[in-house]
């Protein structure tokens, strides 16, 4: 008998015969004899449409009311999956994350769990109950709802998984696995058998969705044996491991890319010591986070800094810098919604030389100008023109010989 989490996403619970389904792959688990809890997304669309009507009604809105509304959309499905699974003679019940409860710091709209009371879920569990968690929420410290950002549900598997003490932590999605790079836009990418850590980490911070970049840190930390799987096959999926089960390591694993970043310049900013400080301190107050970064060489004193915001941080970057403005100087702010990042991530980067100039030179065959560069270890990212992203995955899938 093994214990497992069971985490259903958006697409798997997007209608009703879907979230018979979902039962029904559960019921099963269970008549294998397993001990399981269930985590649950919101149906598909749902919560991008909670997020918009908070947008409409105000773009700086309250984000202890936004997480009042947006956590709404899994309160409907963890109570229909129980609903469904009790069709099929499953003693299963809903959990909030308030009843729980999944503890979270109070950093609204992006909280961080800090616990998870297990205990009373365990026993139950012990007694041949079924919980069927709301995922995507907890409470915070001022005992009001939080939400742990978008896709926030695979965290929230994965610290179940890990209070739970389970043996297997599976994420049941619309793909059978994780691919060299998104098989909705690169049609030859290659399902991957295994994925370190490290690098499924990596691709998840430059945008790679199908994990959550804090469940990633979460189970590398926690050592939760992660599962990647679709929830319409029965395909083996991809294992989430350590590096050392990793037999042949390419020097690439995988191309990512986001059109969630906006970027911002500063324009004419005085070039001396603490500009930087003036300009990142007040948005890391503000809990903005910035990604890449690059300072102009300076002429007449004065120089330009240009960065990147997530989308949904932009208006308040923005504000942050106007409150700011007398205190860094600046003459202007420019700024570019239309861009897109794009990451070459893979653990053999550390030893073989070459895969940025790969990717500077893919991309200048194609006529794309590079607006911004970053790199880490294992990563090298690059800002673009958006309309440009399908055209440079592909080229870049190919050219590190990614393609089926
Ligand atoms: P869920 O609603 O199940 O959480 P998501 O939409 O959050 O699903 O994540 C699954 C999606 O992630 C896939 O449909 C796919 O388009 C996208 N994706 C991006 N990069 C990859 C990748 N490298 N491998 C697999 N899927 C990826
Ligand atoms: N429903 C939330 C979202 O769309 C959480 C999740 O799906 O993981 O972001
Ligand atoms: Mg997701």
């Amino acid at each position: 008998m093994a214990r497992i989490v069971m985490k259903f996403g958006g697409t798997s619970v997007a209608d009703l015969d879907r979230i018979r389904n979902v039962a029904a792959r559960v019921k099963a688990q269970l008549d294998a004899g397993d001990e399981v809890a269930v985590v649950v997304s919101a149906m598909a669309g749902t919560t991008n449409q909670l997020v918009d009507w908070c947008q409409k009604l105000s773009s700086l809105f309250d984000a202890r009311e936004y997480d009042a509304v947006v956590a709404t959309g899994e309160q409907v499905t963890a109570g229909l999956v129980a609903i469904a699974l009790q069709n099929l003679g499953v003693d299963a019940r809903s959990w909030m994350g308030w009843q729980i409860a999944v503890e979270t710091d109070g950093q609204h709209g992006k909280a961080r769990i800090d616990a998870i009371e297990s205990e009373e879920l365990l026993s139950r569990m012990g007694q041949g109950q079924t919980p069927v968690v709301a995922g995507f929420q907890g409470i915070g410290p001022d005992n009001r709802i939080t939400t742990l950002g978008r896709g926030g549900s695979d965290t929230s598997a994965v610290a179940l998984a890990a209070a739970l003490g389970a043996d297997r932590c599976d994420i049941y999605t619309d793909v059978d696995g994780v691919y060299t790079t998104d098989p909705r836009i690169v049609p030859q990418a290659r399902k991957l058998a295994r994925i370190t850590y490290e690098e499924m980490l990596e691709l998840a911070s430059v945008g790679a969705k199908v994990l959550q970049t804090r469940s990633v840190e979460l189970a590398m930390k926690e050592r939760v044996r992660v599962q990647v799987r679709s929830s319409f096959s029965d395909a083996p999926g991809t294992m989430v491991v350590d590096e050392d089960e990793v037999v042949e390591q390419e020097i690439v694993a995988g191309i990512a890319y986001s059109r969630d970043e906006a970027k911002i310049t500063v324009r004419r900013v005085p070039d001396r010591p603490g500009i930087a400080a003036a300009i990142f301190v007040p948005l890391a107050e503000a809990h903005i986070n910035v990604d890449m970064i690059v300072q102009n060489v300076a002429e007449d004193g004065t120089t330009d800094m240009t960065f990147t915001v997530g989308k949904a941080d932009f208006a308040r970057a923005n504000a942050v810098l106007e409150q700011a403005r007398e205190r860094i100087g600046f003459v202007e702010i420019t700024t570019d919604q239309n861009v897109a990042k794009l990451s070459v991530v893979g653990v053999g980067m550390r030893s073989h030389a070459g895969v940025a100039g790969t990717m500077f030179h893919t991309l200048a065959e194609r006529g794309i100008n590079i607006q911004v560069i970053s790199t880490s270890e294992i990563k090298v990212s690059v800002l673009v023109a958006a309309e440009y992203t399908e055209l440079a995955v592909r080229a870049l899938h190919t050219a590190y010989d990614l393609d089926a």
